[in-house]
């Protein structure tokens, strides 16, 4: 590794910008004082790079503060939709593009179903998505981030594997790059929704770790505020951790893996036995069954939800992060659902035991994979970072 040597005066000049940038998104409308007190920055700084804002388009004057004794100071505030960014959820059943602004406000949306696409017909339908998008605007279009199962890269946007898309060693950054000559970060889609969580579900904690739990399940950990990647860009992959020895087959070839206990399918495949039905149930069958009162389909529910109890103790003993957010299509069971989960997962941990730690569904702030993917492209470039 270099040794970090002194900062250059541009990179000073950039991290600077970079400060007085993230203090007009969190705080504005702001005065030039304030974002001076803030920022720790000296009054003639933080002038000179609000007028170089001011000039790219990026900021605006907004009237006038209280006065606190002498002039009452002009505000300054960002031009949310002065930038946009591109960003896609691929999906298990459709891809989702969207245009989005800099305060991760979704303008526009397109998607198209993708049900049986793999390989390059699937990698097509990417292309399809931005090509409509980058049409809406090229010129502010600041970069294009994408959220994607599979083990990625995270410094190359290479996808390293996604079963279901049958992607292996596709270097969908170089790509996507290649083609749009605009910045891109590609992520793993569980690791984009944990960081959309983090920015715009209003907690101010910068440790946290977002599970997906649908058809597949996924963790992704946000610590000190950044996407927490793993030594193999794994972390978070605990879907396919073996939780029962005698359990059944999984897709990936393993027994008992935690989707087979756990995931949505799991619970559709449980209740439809309990049943007895003929035809698979639901999910929102199962959800009915629940509501209704169903003895049997609350006993499969419970069961679900204690296996991944027992999964979050484990990630819990180990982390000790203070918010545990819930995302994906099982969440929608609700607090019968939801208990099972805490009540495992505090009964298996020591550090749950104490309450400390929520363990909640997330709150509904729109499609987390597209935001989340979008907050890497603005957190890269405009360092627009997280609150912590
Ligand atoms: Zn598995």
């Amino acid at each position: 590794m270099a040794f970090p040597t002194k900062a250059t005066h541009q990179q000073t000049r950039a991290r600077n910008a970079s400060i007085v940038l993230r203090a007009l998104f969190e705080s504005g409308p702001i005065s030039r004082a304030d974002v001076a007190r803030l920022s720790g920055l000296t009054r003639t700084t933080v002038g000179d790079l609000v007028a170089e804002l001011l000039e790219a388009g990026l900021a605006r004057e907004v009237g006038r503060g209280p006065s606190t004794g002498g002039k009452a100071p002009i505000l300054v505030e960002l031009v949310d939709d002065a930038r946009h960014v591109i960003g896609l959820d691929l999906g298990e059943h459709v891809f989702r593009g969207a245009i989005v602004d800099l305060r991760g406000q979704v303008r526009r949306v397109v998607e198209q179903p993708v049900t049986g696409l793999d390989g390059d017909a699937a990698l097509a339908v990417v292309y399809e998505l931005i090509d409509t998008l980058v049409e809406a605007g090229r010129e502010t279009l600041l970069g294009i981030g994408v959220g994607t199962p599979g083990i990625v890269e995270a410094t190359t946007g290479t996808i390293r594997g996604a079963v279901n898309l049958k992607w292996q060693d596709l270097a969908l950054g170089d790509l996507l790059r290649d083609r749009y000559g605009v910045p891109v970060r590609i992520a793993n889609d569980s690791r984009a929704a944990a960081l959309a969580i983090q920015l715009f579900s209003g907690r101010r904690s910068g440790n946290l770790v977002a599970i997906k739990v649908g058809r597949g399940i996924g963790a992704g950990v946000v610590l000190g505020g950044e996407v927490f990647h793993g030594d193999g860009f794994g972390a978070g992959e605990i879907g396919h951790v073996v939780i029962d020895e005698d359990g059944a087959e999984c897709r990936c070839g393993r027994f008992g893996c935690l989707e087979t206990v756990a995931s949505s399918r799991a619970i559709e495949q449980r209740a439809t036995e309990a049943k007895g039905a003929t035809t698979e149930l639901t999910l929102d069958e199962v959800h009915a069954a629940l509501d209704a009162g169903d003895e049997d389909v609350r006993r499969v529910v419970v069961r679900a939800g204690r296996y991944l109890g027992q999964a979050i103790a484990g990630i819990i003993g180990v982390l000790d992060v203070e918010y545990v957010a819930l995302h994906g299509s099982v969440t929608d069971l609700g607090a019968t659902w939801l208990d099972a989960v805490r009540d495992e997962a505090r009964r298996r941990s020591l550090a749950l035991t104490g309450g400390a730690v929520a363990i909640e569904i997330a709150p509904p702030i729109g499609d987390l994979v597209v935001m989340g993917a979008s907050a890497l492209l603005l957190t890269a470039e405009l360092g627009l970072a997280v609150a912590r």
